[in-house]
Formats: C-alpha cells, sequence, structure tokens
C-alpha cells in the first residue's frame, strides 16, 4: 500500500509499504478516503517530537472496512467509519469512566495510545491507503452515507480536531451566555470556538497572527484579533468596552472573558519578537484575560522532550514558568489534556447528521496522498493559505 513515511526532519515521501492487515482477532482493516492533516504531524516534521525515520504518519482518518477479525462484533465489511486519534481498548478501569485518552491497556506499559504519534505505542497512520485498526469494536464511529458525499470533510473532523476543540471547551467549562477566548485559529482553535458557540457562548474571540487564519475566523463569525496589532489581552479588553457600551457599574473587573482556551501549546510565538517561539505566552496572556472565578482549557500540545526547545522560556523536559499566583489569586480552574474521544465522538457525529454543525468549513485544501512533501512543507511554511488540509484517496 502507499502510505506517507517519515523519512527525517522536514522530510516525508510517498512510499510502497506492507499492507495493513488483521493481526488481533479483534482488528480491523480500514481503506482510508480522506485523511487530514495536523498541527501535531508538524511537531514531528519540524523534528521536534522524536518520530522515528519509516513511520507512516497520520491520526484522522475516515473509510470503509475492509476486512474484520472473528471477534469484531459492532462493525462490519462495508461500514463507513472515522477513526478516533487516541486509540483505547473501551473496558479498561479508565475507559470505563469515559477517560479513554489514559486507557492502561492499548498500549501496555503507557496511559493512552495513539496513531503515528511518538511514544503513543506502534500504531501506524492512516495517511496511507490502509490501516489497521485495534480494538475495533472501541475505535470505529459509525457513520451513515457514501465516501466523498457532502459531509465528508465533517466526519474526518471528528477523528481528532473538531473533538479537540470541543474538549477544550470541556475543559474550560463553556457554558451559555459566556464570554471566550481562544488563542489559535488553525483547524482546532476554529473548531473550539465553533463548538464554543455551539455551547451558547455570548463572545467568541479568535486570536492569531496569520491573515487567512482570522479570515476564516471572521467568516466563521468570531471576533479576529490580531496579535501583530498588539496585546491581544487589551485589544479583547477594548472590544469588550466597545461592545458593552461601557464597562457595566460595578463589574470593572470582569471585563476579561470567563473562559479562556489554549489551542496552540508549546510552539507559542512570543510577544517581543513573534518570529522566535515562547511556550510562555499564551498562558501568560490567558491568566492576565481571563476574569475572576473563570476557566481555562489548555488542549494545544505540550511535550514532555522537545529536541530543539525555544531558547527562550523552553525547556527540554516540557517545564515552563507559568503565572501559577496569579491563576490562584483569581480562584480561576485550569484543565488540561488530550481528548477523552470516547465521550464526545457519537454526539459530534449525530451534531453533523441532524445539520446543527458544519465543521468541515474550516478545510481549506483537499490533495492527493501523492502530493503529501509538497502539502506538509507548504503546510509547515504556513504559506499558501492553508488553515487545515486533507488527502482525498
Ligand atoms: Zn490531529
Ligand atoms: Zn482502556
Amino acid at each position: 500500500m502507499k502510505a506517507v513515511v517519515f523519512k527525517a526532519t522536514r522530510q516525508v515521501a510517498v512510499e510502497n509499504v506492507p499492507d495493513a492487515r488483521v493481526e488481533q482477532d479483534d482488528d480491523v482493516v480500514v481503506r482510508v478516503t480522506s485523511s487530514a492533516l495536523c498541527g501535531t504531524d508538524l511537531h514531528m516534521y519540524d523534528g521536534r517530537t522524536g518520530a522515528v525515520p519509516g513511520m507512516v504518519l497520520g491520526h484522522e482518518g475516515l473509510g470503509i472496512v475492509e476486512d474484520a477479525g472473528p471477534a469484531v462484533h459492532r462493525v462490519r465489511r462495508g461500514d463507513r467509519v472515522v477513526l478516533p486519534a487516541h486509540i483505547y481498548c473501551g473496558v479498561c478501569f479508565n475507559c470505563a469512566r469515559g477517560d479513554s485518552a489514559a486507557c492502561l491497556r492499548v498500549h501496555p506499559g503507557h496511559v493512552g495510545g495513539a496513531y503515528a504519534m511518538p511514544g503513543m505505542g506502534p500504531f501506524r497512520g492512516s495517511q496511507a491507503e490502509l490501516v489497521r485498526v485495534p480494538f475495533a469494536d472501541a475505535n470505529c464511529v459509525v457513520l451513515p452515507g457514501t465516501p466523498g458525499d457532502e459531509h465528508e470533510d465533517d466526519f474526518v473532523l471528528i477523528a481528532d480536531a473538531w473533538v479537540t476543540g470541543w474538549h477544550a471547551t470541556e475543559l474550560a467549562g463553556v457554558r451559555a451566555a459566556d464570554t471566550v477566548a481562544v488563542f489559535g485559529a488553525g483547524a482546532v482553535g476554529l473548531l473550539a470556538a465553533y463548538s464554543a458557540r455551539l455551547r451558547g457562548a455570548s463572545e467568541v474571540y479568535s486570536v492569531d497572527l496569520i491573515d487567512e487564519r482570522l479570515d476564516k475566523a471572521a467568516e466563521l463569525g468570531f471576533v479576529p484579533v490580531d496579535v501583530r496589532q498588539g496585546d491581544p489581552v487589551e485589544q479583547i479588553r477594548e472590544l469588550r468596552r466597545a461592545r458593552t457600551g461601557a464597562s457595566l457599574p460595578g463589574e470593572e473587573e470582569m471585563g476579561g472573558v470567563m473562559a479562556g482556551i489554549d489551542a496552540v501549546g508549546f510552539q507559542a510565538r512570543g510577544r517581543s519578537d513573534l518570529g522566535q517561539e515562547d511556550p510562555r505566552q499564551v498562558i501568560n496572556d490567558l491568566a492576565r484575560l481571563v476574569n475572576p472565578t473563570g476557566r481555562l482549557g489548555i488542549a494545544g500540545v505540550f511535550t514532555t522532550t522537545d529536541a530543539a526547545p525555544a531558547p527562550v522560556g523552553g525547556h527540554a523536559d516540557g517545564s515552563l514558568r507559568v503565572p501559577w499566583a496569579a491563576l490562584f489569586n483569581k480562584g480561576v480552574t485550569v484543565g488540561f489534556g488530550r481528548t477523552h474521544d470516547r465521550r464526545y465522538t457519537t454526539h459530534l457525529r449525530d451534531l453533523i447528521i441532524s445539520g446543527r454543525a458544519r465543521p468541515g468549513q474550516v478545510i481549506t485544501h483537499h490533495e492527493s496522498l501523492e502530493n503529501a512533501p509538497g502539502l506538509y512543507d507548504r503546510f509547515d511554511r504556513r504559506v499558501d493559505g492553508i488553515v487545515k488540509a486533507v488527502f482525498t484517496h
């Protein structure tokens, strides 16, 4: 089968590799119809998170079940399925409570597993013609329709981007009438903003520094905040003052936002030099912006081993200097971590089927698998207006 293979830092190739096949009785093999490219792929591509040459990349796959082991009961050959990025067994102590990102069985000796991520198990990725799905009854979300129909772009985002965005709003406890700021307007940030609005947020601000992402945020109805125009915290406070006419008497301290989301992670840009990374920047901004009693959701990736930490503020072991006292004094709740796919995927699918949600609007580019080397390069350099790209197989 053809697959996108990691070769070396900033080098991928489309190669023939051994076909994915049923290895355990509860596996299926899926013929991929769409697979998405993700910022997490770039962490590997950039040589930051320890990808091993030869890895088949991709953790956001959608397709048709082609083969199934004898112990698979819930899905059948021919079913259309989307494959959540974080693989889980479905029945262990953590999975049983819905904490599937902390599955205890999928990658023995570790907590949690995923397709095509260093340290997350031996699972090959879905930027390939075929992909093996372990614990298939748990890890296939069955879908209606046929490949290439009007929901192909919506459904592929259930594999990771939308689920992670939704999880960020869950971590930040977003509820009706909340004011929400999302740092990062890549696919996850935009879909966190989208989720916040679905959950009833009154105002949603989308912070970034790339034109096409800010344009997409505006197109989707969020208030774009351009970091290149100055301190985003002051910009949002000013926008809120303008919106409410003036601060309501006695409520001036609540002129920030009730919920803040980090959809950037450890590769945040520093304010003093937007060309340089500073992994402390977003949490510092959020600590200033969040209201007393507010909530933060940290969904951007932070890595425990960084092969090339930022010279200012970065550490190879992932440690970070954060404004702990400011968060304490405001009584802020902070939530972290990878999405527990088990909790959300079927609900988000049903929002798509019912017509309430069209997350596929964030996808800007479709490419064939053969074009992977060029697409990785352009996405990595943030050129060509790529917000979210999908390989159409
Ligand atoms: Zn992803
Ligand atoms: Zn489990």
